[in-house]
């Protein structure tokens, strides 16, 4: 019997693994892979590391958000981090535009990189970013402060990420460099908000960090600090369905018929799944329903490439490369033009930084891409099902096309490459357990905030949600929910009193 039973170990799980282990509940993680962590899993291609869902992470120097999170969490000091380019973390080329634009690293640096690309738009540069801190400032938690966004009366909810960038500035050039970064959170054009552009681009103008040899490194420290609190972490250990009594959950059942009992129960999984492990009856069909018809942001395809030796110069920063008028239309790409659109992740090595050992490309690429092997499944790395001939020459020529466009930013590319792997929305789909492989979890819509809103509370007594799928995704936002997810059990002055002060 345990305290709380955790259902996924992405960073959401953990997280609230270890602050409820640390704060002296007996916790129990079940993850159905063999690797935990979700999105912070690594693989290994011809003896290199690739990261497959977190290529970079914001607000980790000394007093930032994250910082603070991971002092607490204990796992700071063994963190192998690097820093990414101060003048420029990621950098933005548009069609038919030689330049990369760069975003810098602190609030002044960044405008004052960018206004050497655009000098009579400093000023207009400067509102963008004081408005960007003042919203994040609408947000206590994101702060790391008590107190919660007023939702009915803060106009931040409904306001529209493009229009509102739109509104500092008529230059369309600039518009499309300050949204350039937006495949962060899968930018739409007329549904994401401002509040979660802000959110994301903020924690990475505060500051950029790439793990080095990978962010399965995080995974592992906090799974070390979990059992050293007292806590349990099982792989291969699928949760199926939750049992109850009359109105509580009692266990969750696992793929293998096992029973793991609790008295709460933090779900760490995709909300639609979470809902397909609560039997008619126990949850009303209105939440149920809401949750179920809730729209997903889209997937992608990454293609991860292994270089011959010393063959490519090393680049400290991400690329964002657009080959198409607006980016704002890369999630609705047409099927025959792809890609219109790629970022590119160099991941940071131990030892000789002076050439790259591999990068990651990746485009968007929505589900219906996959009909024909949507019925093939991978869920766990002992349940490998093939999807055949097809699925594989479907990766190939995808994989070409993405090295096609790449061409355009080093025309040489294709003789330094030694190999190459890559993934489709069904990988993650299989791997993470997200409905439809999506990136984010669910598609924020500014036009009806309320509805994609999320509370860590759910209609049953005993169950609690956690990770992407509440509020705000990534590394930081996934951070914060745990936080949200924790305070029902700690209270929120007490923990971040205990992360703010140690
Ligand atoms: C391609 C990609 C690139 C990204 N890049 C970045 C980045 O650079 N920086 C950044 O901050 N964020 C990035 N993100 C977002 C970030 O990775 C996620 O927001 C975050 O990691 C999600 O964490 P989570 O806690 O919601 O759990 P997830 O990572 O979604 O993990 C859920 C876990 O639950 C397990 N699970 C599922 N079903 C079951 C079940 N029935 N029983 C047991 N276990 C189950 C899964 O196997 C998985 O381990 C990226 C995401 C993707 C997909």
């Amino acid at each position: 019997m345990y305290d709380i039973v955790i259902i996924g170990s992405g960073f959401g799980g953990l997280s609230c693994g270890l602050m409820l282990s640390k704060e002296g509940y007996k916790v129990c993680i079940l993850e159905k892979n063999r690797q935990i962590g979700g999105s912070l899993q690594i693989f290994s291609k011809d003896k290199t590391i690739f990261d497959t869902g977190i290529h970079y992470i914001g607000g980790l120097a000394e007093g930032q958000n994250l910082y603070k999170v991971f002092k607490y969490f204990n796992i700071l000091d063994d963190l192998k981090l690097k820093q990414l380019d101060v003048d420029g973390f990621d950098r933005i080329r548009l069609k038919d535009d030689p330049v990369f634009y760069p975003h810098a690293q602190g609030h002044d640096n960044f405008v004052r990189v960018l206004s050497h690309y655009f000098p009579s738009e400093k000023q207009n540069i400067r509102s963008y970013m004081d408005y960007i801190i003042k919203v994040c400032d609408s947000f206590p938690l994101y702060r790391l402060q008590e107190g919660e966004i007023d939702l009915f009366s803060s106009g931040y909810l409904n306001q529209n990420a493009l229009e509102v960038i739109k509104s500092f500035t008529n230059n369309v050039k600039l518009q499309q460099v300050l949204a350039g970064s937006n495949a962060i959170y899968a930018g739409v054009p007329e549904k994401t908000p401002f509040y979660l552009h802000a959110l994301s681009v903020n924690s990475y103008i505060e500051s950029s960090w790439k793990c080095v040899d990978g962010s399965g490194q995080i995974s592992k420290l906090m799974t070390d600090q979990i059992k050293k609190n007292g806590g349990d972490i099982f792989n291969y250990s699928e949760a199926v369905k939750f049992n109850f009594d009359e109105k509580k959950i009692l266990s969750v059942e696992l793929e293998n018929g096992e029973i793991i009992e609790g008295k709460n129960f933090i779900s760490n999984i995709d909300l639609k799944k979470t809902m397909a492990m609560i039997e008619e009856g126990k949850i009303r069909s209105i939440y149920r329903n809401r949750i179920n018809s809730m729209e997903n942001t889209i997937s992608a395809f990454l293609l991860n490439i292994v270089f011959k030796p010393d063959t490519v110069k090393m680049v400290n920063h991400n690329l964002y490369y657009y080959k198409i008028d607006d980016l704002w239309d890369a999630t609705k790409y047409d099927k025959s033009k792809w890609p219109e659109s790629i970022a590119m992740f160099c991941p940071a090595v131990t030892g000789n930084n002076d050439y790259a050992k591999n990068m990651t490309l990746m485009a968007y690429m929505r589900y219906d891409e996959m009909e024909l092997w949507k019925d093939t499944f991978r869920t766990t790395p002992r349940n490998k099902e093939s999807r055949g001939e097809s699925y594989e020459e479907f990766k190939e020529e995808k994989s070409r096309k993405l090295i096609d466009l790449y061409t355009d930013i080093d025309p040489d590319v294709r003789s330094k490459i030694k190999s190459y792997s890559a993934s489709t929305p069904l990988t993650y789909r299989d791997y993470i357990g997200s409905t439809d492989g999506n990136l984010y979890g669910i598609l924020k819509d500014c036009n009806d905030p309320l509805k994609t809103f999320i509370t860590a509370k759910t209609k049953i007594p005993n169950l609690y949600l956690t990770g992407q799928n509440m509020n705000f995704h990534g590394v930081l936002g996934v951070a914060v929910n745990a936080i949200k997810t924790c305070s029902e059990f700690l209270g929120s002055s007490y923990l971040l009193s205990k992360i703010n002060h140690g």
